[in-house]
Formats: C-alpha cells, sequence, structure tokens
C-alpha cells in the first residue's frame, strides 16, 4: 500500500532536515528520505560559519542548546587582500549582537540534526535513495530504493533537499571557478580570541574561522594546487600556508586530517517544478566564500515552513508566494559570493587598488558597514 503525506521531503542534510523539523513542530504531516543508512561520520574538520540568523532558526526548531556546547562565537571578522593595502574589520559590538556568528564542524551539525529528528518521531526512510518524482495535478509520487527494492511514497507537496537537485529533472546553470577548497583544522602561535579572517589571494580567499582552541580553516585556491596541498607533509603544507596568510595569527604550528572539494557554482533555473520545491543546495550551491551557501538554505527552509505552516500544504497559490519570498535573497545571495570570487581572485594591479580603497572605505563608513552585515547575517530581511 502507498502512504499519503502532506509533505515529502527527499534529503535529509542539514537543510532537510531542519524543513522536516519545522513542518513537523507545526503538526504537518511529513516524512523524510534520506540516501545515507546513518548519520555522516568524518575524521576531517569541515568548518561551517554559520550566522546570527541561523542561529535565531536553531533556537526555534529547539536544537540550538545542543549544537551551542560546540559552537564556537565569532566576535570579529578580519577581511584583507594579500600583497596589498586595505582592510576592514566587522565586529559584533558595532552590529549591536552578542555574536556575528558562530563555528560548527559540518558532521556536528549534521548529527545534532539527526538525533533532533530522532527525537522528534518523525517519520524518516533512511537508506531510500529517490530515483524519479512523478507529478499530478494536486499530488506527487516519489519512487524511491532501499535494500529491500523499489517503494513509493505520495505527497500533496515534495520538496527536493538532495544537494545537487539529481532527484529533479531541472535545467542547472552551472560555473566552474576552477578553484577547490582545501579544508583542515589548523593551530597558531597567538589564540583566536574569537577572530575570523578572510584574506583574498589572486588563487582564491583563504578563512580561518575560530574553533575550539584552534582554526577551522578553508583554503581556496586552483584545483591543481589544492589536490597539492592535501598530499605534501605536515611542516611543508604549514610553511606553504604560512607564506600565503602571512604573520596575523603568529606561526602555524600543527595541521590536522586534511581534504579537498572542487568548488562549482550551481543554479537551479527554477525553485519550483510541478508539486516540488527546491531548496538549499539543490536550488544552489554556492561558492564557500563569506560562508552564505547554509545559511542561505536554511533561509529556504524556514521560510517555506512558514508558507506551508500559513496557507496550507493544498494552497494553490503556495508555489507563488514562495518563489516571490525567496527570490531577492537567493539572488543576492549568489550575486554576492560570485561578485566576490571574480572581483578577488585576480592580480590585475588596478583592480587591486580599487578593492583596496573599497575594503578601506567600508572600514570608514559605519552605515556601510552596518548594511553588509545585517545582509550577511540576515539575508534580505536584514
Ligand atoms: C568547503 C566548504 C565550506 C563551506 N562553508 C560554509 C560556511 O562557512 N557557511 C555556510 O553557510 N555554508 C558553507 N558551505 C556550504 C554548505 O556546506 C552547504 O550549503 C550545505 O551543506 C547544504 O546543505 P543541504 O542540506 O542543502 O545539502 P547536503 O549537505 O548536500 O545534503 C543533501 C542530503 O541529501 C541526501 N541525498 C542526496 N541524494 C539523495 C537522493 N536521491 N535521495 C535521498 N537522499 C539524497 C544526501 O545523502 C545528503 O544527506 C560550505 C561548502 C563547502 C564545500
Amino acid at each position: 500500500m502507498t502512504d499519503h503525506y502532506d509533505v515529502v521531503v527527499v534529503g535529509g542534510g542539514p537543510v532537510g532536515a531542519a524543513l522536516a523539523l519545522a513542518l513537523h513542530a507545526a503538526g504537518v504531516g511529513v516524512v523524510l528520505l534520506e540516501a545515507r543508512e546513518r548519520a555522516a561520520q568524518s575524521t576531517s574538520l569541515r568548518p561551517l560559519a554559520l550566522s546570527y540568523g541561523s542561529r535565531l532558526i536553531f533556537e526555534r526548531l529547539a536544537v540550538w542548546r545542543e549544537l551551542a556546547t560546540t559552537a564556537t562565537p565569532i566576535a570579529r571578522i578580519h577581511i584583507s587582500q594579500r600583497g596589498r593595502f586595505g582592510r576592514s574589520e566587522l565586529t559584533a559590538r558595532e552590529a549591536g549582537l552578542p555574536n556575528l556568528g558562530y563555528v560548527l564542524d559540518y558532521t556536528a551539525l549534521a548529527r545534532a540534526l539527526d538525533a533532533a529528528v530522532f527525537t522528534s518521531r518523525l517519520e524518516v526512510i533512511r537508506g531510500a535513495t529517490v530515483t524519479s518524482v512523478a507529478h499530478g495535478a494536486t499530488s506527487a509520487r516519489v519512487e524511491f530504493s532501499t535494500v529491500d527494492g523499489v517503494r513509493d511514497c505520495i505527497g500533496s507537496l515534495v520538496v527536493v533537499a538532495d544537494g545537487s537537485a539529481l532527484a529533479a529533472d531541472l535545467e542547472v546553470r552551472t560555473i566552474d571557478y576552477r578553484q577547490s577548497a582545501v579544508t583542515a583544522r589548523v593551530d597558531t602561535e597567538l589564540p583566536h580570541r574569537h577572530t575570523a579572517y578572510e584574506r583574498f589571494t589572486p588563487d582564491g580567499p583563504i578563512a580561518l574561522l575560530p574553533f575550539q582552541q584552534s582554526y577551522g580553516l578553508v583554503w581556496t585556491t586552483r584545483s591543481d594546487e589544492a589536490d597539492e596541498l592535501v598530499n605534501v607533509t605536515a611542516p611543508s603544507f604549514l610553511n606553504l600556508l604560512q607564506d600565503r596568510f602571512g604573520e596575523r595569527v603568529g606561526r602555524f604550528v600543527a595541521v590536522g586530517t586534511r581534504s579537498a572539494q572542487r568548488l562549482t557554482l550551481r543554479v537551479a533555473q527554477r525553485t519550483t517544478w510541478g508539486r516540488a520545491f527546491i531548496i538549499g543546495n539543490a536550488a544552489q550551491a554556492l561558492h564557500p566564500v563569506a560562508g552564505q551557501g547554509f545559511n542561505l538554505g536554511l533561509r529556504d527552509a524556514w521560510e517555506l515552513a512558514t508558507e506551508i505552516q500559513t496557507r496550507g500544504p493544498r494552497d494553490e497559490h503556495l508555489f507563488n508566494a514562495y518563489r516571490a519570498r525567496r527570490r531577492i535573497d537567493r539572488a543576492g545571495g549568489i550575486a554576492f559570493t560570485d561578485a566576490l570570487i571574480r572581483i578577488f581572485s585576480n592580480d590585475f594591479l588596478p583592480l587591486g587598488v580599487a578593492r583596496g580603497a573599497g575594503l578601506t572605505l567600508l572600514d570608514c563608513l559605519p552605515a556601510a558597514k552596518n548594511f553588509v552585515v545585517r545582509r550577511m547575517i540576515f539575508g534580505t530581511r536584514g
């Protein structure tokens, strides 16, 4: 017999899990289909900068208390460019917030959400890989494969949060940045004092995010160099990092397990399709510069849950309302990260001077700074 739900969520990553929790708490009948058999496991740190706005969403989902035990606050963000003048500093005090954001490990976040899903008793089917979605006029049939064979279920609505829109037959715009991100835990001579650094270099930005007593490193560079950086010895890696980042945090003294991930901008041309919504990385996978991707995806989840809760899952205006609600925030997040990479990832001298002037100007203009900070933290509703 085929089960019927108000909403079928495809993908139990952080965005899909957050949406399912919000819907379940609101009394909406939801099932979560996740391809993985069990929670994500990883030995290498994959740091994730969570904005203060995302913390507020997690508080409403009642998972912040658990996340707070492993989250490291960011009180200050220092932005600079290698080999050129110009710097800017954003602080929580100037923004009138307790913190600008928090740094978490992706795996710890995924596990905390898995635990919250488990205790909430919302229905979840693990080891369920969705293979197709067939749309009718008022519902959609979702087919998925499990170890026991092929099964299906029906939802008035389907939400695709599978990270890559594989479950949706959608047109996707792709830009290969020819960059990869090397992530690892690194230790330095000087304590971080809750300061995050974003240092732009012609090969890509280097982010150092305060994480526990160490830093979480997201070193973006050309993909061929990234592969080398994962394989060189630890002392060589630390020397190369020192040379590229400079002395602002003292000497780099230790590095944990390293891994590299290729970076591509992927934008689904539509965020709704038949009876389905596309959210999170399935809708837009961004460059990690400025740590916007997950925060944007979480706002997709929260605002979709709010629309479904307010209008009900059978409301015919739901699709238009969601698209209108997310249009500006989504377009802004995509354009902001893409522009940062285009403007900062080159060594063109006049542009370097203009960038330096821009950073210095930003530092001197409190109103402009406040705009940038609120936009990064709360999206367009800032
Ligand atoms: C190096 C790096 C650093 C980053 N740093 C930041 C940062 O500091 N701040 C920030 O906001 N963002 C950051 N991001 C982006 C962030 O990691 C993503 O936006 C976020 O993980 C997206 O979550 P998601 O749930 O949409 O997708 P995913 O995390 O990809 O989850 C998708 C889930 O769907 C499941 N799935 C896939 N296919 C199927 C299927 N067919 N059927 C069922 N289930 C399926 C998968 O198993 C997975 O669990 C970074 C990204 C990278 C690469």
